[in-house]
């Protein structure tokens, strides 16, 4: 299992996830996760060993950005890399 650190704020109000008990809501945000799970995987930075954290973004759920955070630009390119961006 991975660390990777999910942090969500959509219409300007933060959520987070271990939190919230609406389901459709819950649907939503695991849908976000899979997807950066499906790219990312269980990367963790090789020298700090620290995994990313991902800040989404955005006015509703068809509107996420997704901003990464790492311990250093090392991993972030990497996250990037596999993401595709
Ligand atoms: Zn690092």
């Amino acid at each position: 299992m991975s660390d990777i650190v999910f942090a969500f704020q959509i219409g300007g109000k933060s959520i987070n996830p271990e939190e919230v008990e609406d389901e459709a809501l819950l649907e939503e945000i695991n849908y976000v996760v899979a997807t950066i799970y499906d790219q990312v995987g269980d990367l963790v930075c090789p020298e700090h060993k620290e995994a990313p954290r991902f800040l989404c973004t955005g006015n509703n759920f068809d509107d996420i950005s997704v901003e990464t955070h790492a311990c250093c630009q090392k991993l972030i390119k990497e996250v990037k890399k596999r993401m595709n961006v």
